[in-house]
């Protein structure tokens, strides 16, 4: 897509420090890291949307995704990476073109997480027979 950040650093006509690229994946450095080598992992298809992602290419996205937080941890000396897909702008999706964060950690480094809120009485059973039936009605 001609407007999309991301669709112009596949291109080369903006620059990144691109770490991996193969035919369908590319993976390259977040430019405002939590911690350095923050990488985003995403398809050279210009796709909005994890739920528009075909599922021949998010094998291949979570396989890179799973090698980088080995590097992270085995080679690079961190302790620990979250993987993470902002989905929407209501999840914080900034980038309309689908992307991984893989964010490596070290203990005490001051990223939260996020706030959980308990269910109220019946509310988990309720919800797991809700997310149970509409899944099987998908
Ligand atoms: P989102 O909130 O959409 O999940 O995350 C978008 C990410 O893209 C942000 O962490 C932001 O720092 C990163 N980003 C935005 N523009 C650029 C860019 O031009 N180059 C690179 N390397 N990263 C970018
Ligand atoms: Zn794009």
């Amino acid at each position: 897509m001609s407007d999309c950040v991301f669709c112009k650093i596949i291109a080369k006509q903006i620059p990144a420090q691109i770490v991996f690229e193969n035919e369908s994946i590319i993976a390259f450095l977040d430019i405002n890291p939590v911690h350095p080598g923050h990488t985003l992992v995403l398809p050279k298809t210009h796709v909005e949307s994890f739920t528009d992602l075909p599922s021949e290419i998010c094998g291949g996205v979570g396989a890179t995704a799973q090698k980088l937080m080995k590097v992270f941890i085995e080679k690079m000396g961190y302790e620990g990476a979250n993987l993470i897909q902002n989905n929407g702008a209501a999840a914080g999706q900034v980038v309309p073109h689908v992307h991984f964060h893989v964010i490596p950690r070290k203990k005490g480094d001051g990223l939260v997480h996020w706030p959980g809120r308990g269910y109220e009485n019946g509310q988990e059973a309720m919800t797991g027979a809700q997310v149970r039936s509409a899944l099987s009605e998908f």
